[in-house]
């Protein structure tokens, strides 16, 4: 790609995609983790980086960075906010070289502040290095507090600096090894992009649990979170990275290791529910047509009578479409959306009830008016958004509300790279669907069963994490590790009072 064609696209890019168009309450929503992207061989990396993370910016809009190699001198450029707030022309422009890596953020480990911001950049031993991940890795505190009893010092509180840590304490020959006897280590779930002066190093966990692709432009090479971020830059598709597969990319070329022991793979079931583009292909399959198959399925588990399918938008979109095609009811935009509202939008106290939903949202009164309505969401958090909009329905004259959900009652927090609230605070994980259909106040409810989300994927069931509904987490979950500790600790404590 041209450079005047690279600038082109920068300066003419629409509003990302945003999977919500409601403001709900801060906890009332499955926020989504990070995204990443990296870029080798390539004069113009930064700009491309930039707009792979523009394509990413659903997966986080608390911050974002990018850190680019020119002729081994790592410059970066890092901020709050969301990408095109972050890069400023001038800023973007300071960042040089021909390969480099980019993270937006969610912080679901680590406060959210600058010093949290990925990649993190350091000097070491052998030069410099970045790095930035998607996920969370679930022994990250006890290998924290491992690493500062022998004198570390962290400058944030991001599990992704744990590993750099480790990764500089090697002493493995290449900049490969290092990384990979680090992760040897590293519990959990990462999809990884890191790099050197002359190398850029992906990975993702063994157990796979988030996407990473890898594209190719031209003579240079691409990873990224997702394949909509290959798009936006002209991109071929080569391959989704496998789980537990280390890439490296060099002047030599790519090269591919599996260093870790075999393991089936237990891929986030939500990637496909909310948390990646509908445009994106992952674990094999087109993201859009696994929600359409999720309404299809939900069509089936529980029918009733209606005049018309709506989605609760954007996300719910083609489960939606697909309930109306099982079904045989119209599917309508019974929602209005207003596009102009800045992202400056300030969420308005509490005593001005539903006021935050109506300015983005305002129900077609034409479309909904005495009709049975099946309005289908792709998730239920603590379901104080969705009554919210089901009262607005109502208010706009609505007869009946069948609410369907497009994926089983979530029951539990994750703990591999997901925000989700305590499980507290989880409205399946206190109430029983009657008490949930009451709750929100539809004439109906249906979740999608475990059973019927799996074959909708025509993925090996076996193969996906389904801890935040089933409680079945695939590895200890950070309290384990925490109670662990604690029983070495007081064991190490009693043999020294012994001793003495
Ligand atoms: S617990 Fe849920 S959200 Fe987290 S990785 Fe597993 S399926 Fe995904």
């Amino acid at each position: 790609m041209k450079p005047e064609e690279i600038e082109h696209r920068i300066n003419h890019l629409p509003p990302p995609y945003q999977h919500r168009l409601v403001p709900g309450e801060a906890d009332d929503a499955i926020y989504d983790e990070c995204g990443v992207f990296g870029v080798y061989g390539h004069p113009e990396a930064a700009k491309l980086i930039y707009l792979g993370l523009y394509a990413l910016q659903h997966r986080g809009q608390e911050g974002g960075g990018i850190v680019c190699s020119d002729e081994g001198v790592l410059t970066a450029h890092r901020g709050m906010g969301h990408v095109a707030d972050v890069f400023k022309p001038h800023k973007l422009a300071r960042v040089r070289g021909t390969h480099g890596i980019g993270h937006v953020r969610y912080s679901t480990c680590g406060s959210s502040n600058l010093r949290n911001v990925q990649p993190l950049v350091v000097d070491y031993k052998r030069g410099s290095m970045a790095m930035a991940h998607n996920g969370n890795i679930v022994n990250a505190e006890s290998l924290r507090e491992e690493l500062e009893e022998s004198g570390a010092i962290f400058q944030s509180t991001t599990d992704s600096e744990v590993v750099i840590h480790q990764v500089s304490r090697s002493n493995g020959p290449n900049f490969t090894s290092c990384i990979v006897e680090s992760l040897h280590r590293v519990i959990g779930a990462y999809s990884m992009v890191a790099i050197n002066g002359d190398e850029l190093v992906a990975a993702r966990d063994p157990l796979g649990f988030r996407p990473l692709w890898l594209g190719r432009l031209d003579d240079c090479y691409i990873v990224s979170s997702e394949t909509c971020a290959l798009d936006i830059i002209d991109a071929e598709w080569v391959r989704e990275v496998e789980p537990g597969e280390v890439i490296t990319i060099s002047q030599d070329g790519i090269q591919s290791q599996k260093p870790f022991l075999p393991t089936i793979p237990k891929q986030c079931i939500f990637e496909f529910i909310y948390v990646s583009r509908p445009d994106s292909y992952i674990f094999g399959k087109s993201v859009d047509e696994v929600r359409k198959a999720f309404g299809r399925k939900l069509a089936k588990v529980d029918p009733v009578e209606a005049d018309i399918v709506m989605a609760v938008p954007d996300s719910s979109n083609p489960a939606a479409l697909g309930y109306a095609l099982e079904s045989g009811i119209p599917f309508e935009m019974g929602f209005i959306r207003n596009h102009y509202v800045g992202r400056t939008f300030i969420e308005p106290d509490q005593g001005i009830r539903d006021f935050g939903v109506k300015i983005k949202l305002n129900p077609a009164r034409s479309a909904v008016e005495g009709k049975r309505i099946v309005l289908v969401d792709d998730s239920i958090v603590r379901g104080t958004t969705a009554r919210k909009i089901i009262k607005m329905l109502l208010r706009a004259g609505a007869k009946e509300i069948h609410f369907r959900v497009a994926s089983p009652e979530v029951i539990n927090s994750c703990h591999y790279g997901i925000d989700t609230p305590n499980r507290g605070k989880l409205i399946a994980h206190n109430m029983s669907v009657k008490e949930i259909a009451a709750f929100l106040e539809v004439d109906s409810l249906a979740f999608l069963p475990i059973p019927d989300m799996l074959e909708a994927t025509g993925l090996e069931p076996d193969h996906f994490c389904l801890a935040c509904f089933n409680n079945d987490y695939p590895t200890p979950t950070p309290n384990q590790f925490e109670l662990h500790n604690q029983t070495h600790r007081h064991i190490d404590h009693s043999t020294e009072v012994l001793g003495n």
